[in-house]
């Protein structure tokens, strides 16, 4: 039997993750190895019980009685704190889901490659944090990372078989997210409400607001320029509302290869899962008939300032990443906590990136997990502070 973990098994990744799992069989047809979970003791256990894995872990450590007590008389070892989830990378698996959100999710998955073990990797932060670090130990350990972006499976499907020499560029597509046709100015005045409701994806509340700013976009601009080695230039963008065109790819003799989907992150996810053959999806089969229409259009980089952000961070290299990342969970964290406008956080995550580059060599190579963890650490100190001193030019 195939043996799997889940890391983030109760986000919407881990969910979905979870019912392909429970469609495809479910403990009578998996060796489930790990589930790990944030902080939602009650579903973890949930799950745990359906899937029966080795070890349930929760990253919150003071939900470690609580966890104990639901798994009761199970047979399930229970574990609790962030050491712990990365503990259970390390237990041997065929297939893991990095699945948890944030450049938390980066140490599992670089554990787990560490195995040799074939990572579905949803968290994208990790390409956009460590790409170089992570690309070069699967490499030497003989793992497999498969994309589990949508964009990303899809750039990934229509390659299958293509010789890279043969690439001219690759086009991800952005539905625009909740703003899109929002006057300029009336972005800054959008609340959070606003903001994380997705005109067509159902995600965890992070991505969808990352959607609205296209901070989602920009990290995955990156992510395609690590995991397919592609340069910068190479990479492009494309405002797609319907996302039902996921990814295109343009060869030198001028042919392109797109990928046409339901927006339903169980295809990428059963694709990984399944790969490298195709099994019977739950997905939503397109009429296109019925569509009518696809549209297209440039992003408007007023609208969007990550896309260029993005640009930067990949003419720096090496660490800029990890800075940036750092940099934009803290400005996501302070626009959902009511302490900034939608806007200022683009201008939070510049400065904090100027700053930097004044202070360290943010395009040293990543050589480390702990280089990359330190970077995350002195981006967070610095955007904290530009936050700051953002609030005490508000009050004057
Ligand atoms: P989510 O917020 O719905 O779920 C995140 C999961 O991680 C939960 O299980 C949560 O408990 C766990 N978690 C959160 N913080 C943690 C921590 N510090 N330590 C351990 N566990 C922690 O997020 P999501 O939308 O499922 O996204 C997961 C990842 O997949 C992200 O990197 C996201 O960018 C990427 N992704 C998501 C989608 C989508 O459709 N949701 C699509 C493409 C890529
Ligand atoms: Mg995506």
């Amino acid at each position: 039997m195939r043996r799997v973990s889940v890391f983030g098994a109760t986000g919407s990744i881990g969910e979905s993750t979870f019912d392909l799992l429970m469609r495809q069989g479910g403990a009578e047809a998996y060796d489930v190895v790990a589930l790990t979970a944030g902080r939602n003791v009650a579903r973890l256990a949930e799950q745990a019980r359906a899937l029966k894995p080795d070890v349930a872990v929760i990253a919150d450590e003071a939900s470690l009685p609580a966890l104990r007590e639901a798994l009761a008389g199970t047979g399930i070892a229970t574990a609790a704190g962030q050491a712990a989830v990365a503990e259970a990378a390390h237990r041997p698996a065929d297939w893991i889901m990095s699945g948890i959100v944030g450049a938390a999710g980066l140490e599992p998955g670089f554990r787990a490659l560490q195995h040799g073990t074939t990572l579905a990797l949803a968290n994208k932060e990790s390409l956009v944090t460590a790409g170089p670090l992570l690309m070069a130990e699967a490499g030497a350990r003989g793992a497999t990372i498969l994309p589990v972006d949508s964009e990303h499976s899809a750039v990934f499907q229509a390659l299958a078989g293509e010789d890279m020499a043969a690439v001219e560029t690759v086009t991800i597509t952005a539905s625009g997210g909740a703003f899109r046709d929002w006057p300029l100015e009336r972005l800054a005045r959008a609340t959070v409400a606003e903001a994380s409701t997705h005109p067509n994806w159902n995600m965890g509340q992070r991505i969808t607001i990352d959607s609205a700013s296209m901070f989602n976009k920009a990290l995955e601009v990156i992510e395609a320029h690590e995991f397919f080695g592609l340069t910068p230039a190479q990479v492009e963008v494309l405002v797609h509302p319907e996302s039902l065109l996921h990814a295109l790819v343009s060869f030198r003799d001028g042919g392109m290869i797109g990928h046409l989907g339901a927006p339903d992150m169980r295809h990428a996810i059963g694709y990984a899962l399944n790969w490298p053959e195709r099994g019977h999806l739950p997905v939503a089969r397109l009429d296109l008939a019925r569509i009518g229409r696809l549209t297209f259009s440039a992003p408007d980089p007023h609208r969007y300032p990550a896309l260029r952000l993005a640009r930067e961070v990949m003419a720096t290299g090496g660490l800029a990443g990890a800075a940036f990342n750092a940099a934009k969970e803290i400005a996501l964290d302070a626009f959902i906590a009511g302490r900034i406008r939608f806007t200022d956080m683009a201008s939070v995550v510049e400065e904090t990136l100027d700053r930097l580059s004044g202070r360290e060599s943010l395009g040293k190579r990543p050589g480390s997990l702990d280089m990359v963890l330190e970077m995350d650490r002195s981006a967070r100190r610095v955007a904290a502070e530009t936050l700051a001193e953002l609030a005490a030019a508000e009050r004057t």
